[in-house]
């Protein structure tokens, strides 16, 4: 993701409706915002909020939130719930290595990771969103047998989310190397920014759904 600072983002976001602004004031009430009890989903890492706004739009009794680290990055999926509002939708501008401190155990059904950052040092790898130290992060605010699911074209942070799985409380359910030549698979796929951009490059797009144990 190339990352211009636009000005005045961050006063754009501090004033946003469909932003979510103390995160760490909800934890363990987040269906007061959303006003019902249907289950709460995050994508973290949600970049300009494409998946998100097609899954919500789809799944309307199911409640989203985006997770994204950066202003300038958020700022263009707020601009297009202008267009589209979604009542089952909102973001949060925050980094997801404090995601405990805002999420209550159990609270959430199931964590979408698409296209994650790879961070190729190998010192920098507890920063990987598949890391076992995010994992463990996860475990937490996950309810029993909630799913986390992972789409990347980087096989290396690929091959490197399979082996964190045997350090985490997580159970492999699925993996595919090449996702967009399963047909059933593709059935409920949402494409994201970053897929489309990738699988048209010809680059094969990898998934795995890995579920919590009870
Ligand atoms: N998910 C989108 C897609 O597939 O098109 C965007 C992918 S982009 C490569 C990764 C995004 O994750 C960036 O917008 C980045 O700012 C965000 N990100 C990386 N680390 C994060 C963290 N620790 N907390 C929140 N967002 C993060």
């Amino acid at each position: 993701m190339r990352l211009k600072n636009i000005p005045g983002s961050r006063e754009v976001i501090a004033e946003n409706e469909y932003v979510i602004h103390d995160e760490t004031a909800h934890k363990g009430n987040w269906s007061g915002i959303f006003k019902n009890n249907g289950p709460i989903r995050l994508e973290i890492g949600a970049g300009k909020g494409r998946f998100l706004m097609d899954l919500a739009a789809r799944d309307t009794d199911i409640n989203f939130l985006g997770i994204e680290k950066y202003s300038s990055v958020l700022l263009r999926a707020l601009q297009k719930m202008e267009e589209q509002p979604l009542d089952n939708l909102r973001f949060i501008r925050m980094d997801a290595e404090y995601i405990c401190d805002s999420f209550a155990p159990g609270e959430i059904d199931r964590i979408y990771l698409n296209f994650s950052d790879p961070w190729p040092k190998d010192r920098h790898a507890k920063r990987r969103l598949p890391s076992r130290q995010f994992l463990a992060r996860y475990a937490q605010i996950l309810k029993p047998g909630g799913l986390v699911e992972f789409k990347t074209d980087n096989r290396d942070l690929f091959d490197f989310a399979l082996e964190e799985i045997k350090e985490s409380s997580f159970e492999l359910l699925l993996s595919t190397f090449d996702l967009h030549a399963d047909a059933e698979l593709m059935k409920d796929n949402i494409m994201t920014e970053y897929e489309e951009r990738f699988s048209s490059m010809g680059n094969p797009i990898c998934k795995y759904v890995i579920r919590l144990r009870a």
